[in-house]
């Protein structure tokens, strides 16, 4: 195994993921772990596997240093990466059993709501979704001793309603479940769910903890190794959504850069919602970075250092108008997913299709890392451009 000098408790978070924990590869004395590639492992000559290693659809070498970087992040007690973001959350519900009774947001990731009314229902999951913004709401759907988990998402695509999770915890909690966050817009870095009360967090690492647009991946981090976590470790080995060598090594590559890409994106993402809600072509900003945005209060007290890169605008002029914007900008990528170094802008009720809650005037933006007067600019003109 490696040194760790540079992971003391003591260093703020950022210093943590700079450095990737400071390990250091001990034959080589290399700052940056190489890429393991192998998919099986020498078993010792008295038929035991001293090395913990046995074949990587359990796990690979590759994952040790992100997995300690995650769990050190996120304050928990142990991480999983795996093969997409859609991996690791599906992972938390198939370790339940049919018959079990989770909620879900009524507004969330849309690929894992389908899931959940789709797949997971169909396997015998009774799946209730709710107003997750609104703790009287998830009470009243709670059912004692039936409901196992609690999944929110926070603040939830794509109108960035906030959860209050100590509060949804103690709900969770009280009948006997489990609180699960999928904290992919807070990025790891604006809150710590599981010092909340949360069990386990989910990522899709995909977004933000990359960060390049280069790469699928997902990971959780639990705040306890029992049972439960058990199970999911099972499920990653034996459904095999596990990532190689070289998507960990890049997952950890970006990592090294999550701090100042998330907060440049953040502190960039409150100056356009605070100017755009402003703009004549522009009827409402949704942003929990504004002071008079419903969760404001719950984010500003669960959220540290800003409120995230991602905010939606709806455009006066309905659907037409907003498709029109999104056609006309120059610098602003029209793509779907979030959280890379380049900004995106999409049309979202055109992805999620039938039945979606977005609004159809709805432009979801994924603020990147360019000069904020740029992203202004271009938004600005492709706004004007599509009043006629
Ligand atoms: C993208 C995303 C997911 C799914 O992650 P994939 O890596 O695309 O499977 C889940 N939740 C949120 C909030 C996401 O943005």
């Amino acid at each position: 195994m490696a040194d760790t000098p540079n992971s003391k408790p003591s260093l703020a978070p950022a210093s943590l993921a700079a450095q990737a924990l400071g390990w250091i590869e001990p034959t080589t004395r290399a700052v940056v772990p190489p890429i393991h590639v192998a998919s099986t492992f020498l078993r010792d000559e008295d038929n035991q596997f001293r090395s913990g290693r046995v074949y990587a659809r359990a796990d690979n070498p590759s994952y040790d240093q992100v997995e300690a970087l995650l769990t050190a992040l996120e304050r928990g007690a142990g991480a999983y990466v795996f093969a997409s973001g859609m991996a690791a959350a599906t992972a938390c519900f198939l370790a339940l059993d049919p018959g079990d009774h989770v909620i879900a947001p009524k507004v969330m990731y849309w690929s894992l709501r389908n899931w959940l009314a789709g797949f997971a229902t169909r396997w015998g999951l009774q799946v209730d979704f709710v107003d997750a913004t609104d703790l009287d709401a998830i009470a009243a759907a709670v059912r004692p001793g039936r409901t196992k988990l609690l999944w929110v998402e926070t603040p939830a695509n794509p109108l960035w309603g906030v959860t209050d999770i100590a509060g949804a915890a103690a709900i969770a909690h009280a009948a006997g479940a489990r609180l699960a966050v999928d904290s992919t817009v807070a990025a790891g870095v604006f809150t710590r769910p599981l010092e909340l009360g949360a069990d386990v967090v989910m990522h899709a690492a995909t977004k933000y903890l990359n960060g390049h647009s280069d790469l699928i991946a997902g990971a959780l981090v639990t705040a306890a190794k029992d049972d439960y976590w058990e199970r999911i470790r099972m499920i990653r080995a034996q459904l095999g959504a596990v990532s190689g060598g070289f998507e960990a090594w890049l997952l950890l590559r970006g990592m090294r850069t999550l701090f100042p890409r998330v907060e440049w994106s953040a502190r960039s993402a409150q100056r356009l919602a605070e100017t755009l809600r402003g703009h004549p072509r522009v009827a409402e900003v949704l942003y929990p970075g504004l002071a008079d945005f419903p969760g404001h209060s719950v984010a500003a007290r669960q959220m540290r250092g800003g409120f995230g890169g991602m905010l939606s605008i709806r455009v006066r002029g309905g659907e037409a108008a907003a498709v029109a914007t999104a056609a006309r900008v120059e610098l602003w990528k029209r793509a779907t997913s979030l959280g890379g170094v380049e900004s995106l802008i999409e049309h979202r009720a055109s992805i999620e299709g039938a039945g979606t809650p977005c609004p159809s005037d709805l432009l979801r933006l994924s603020v990147g890392v360019e000069a904020t007067d740029d992203l202004y600019a271009d938004l600005d003109q492709a706004l004007r451009a599509s009043a006629d």
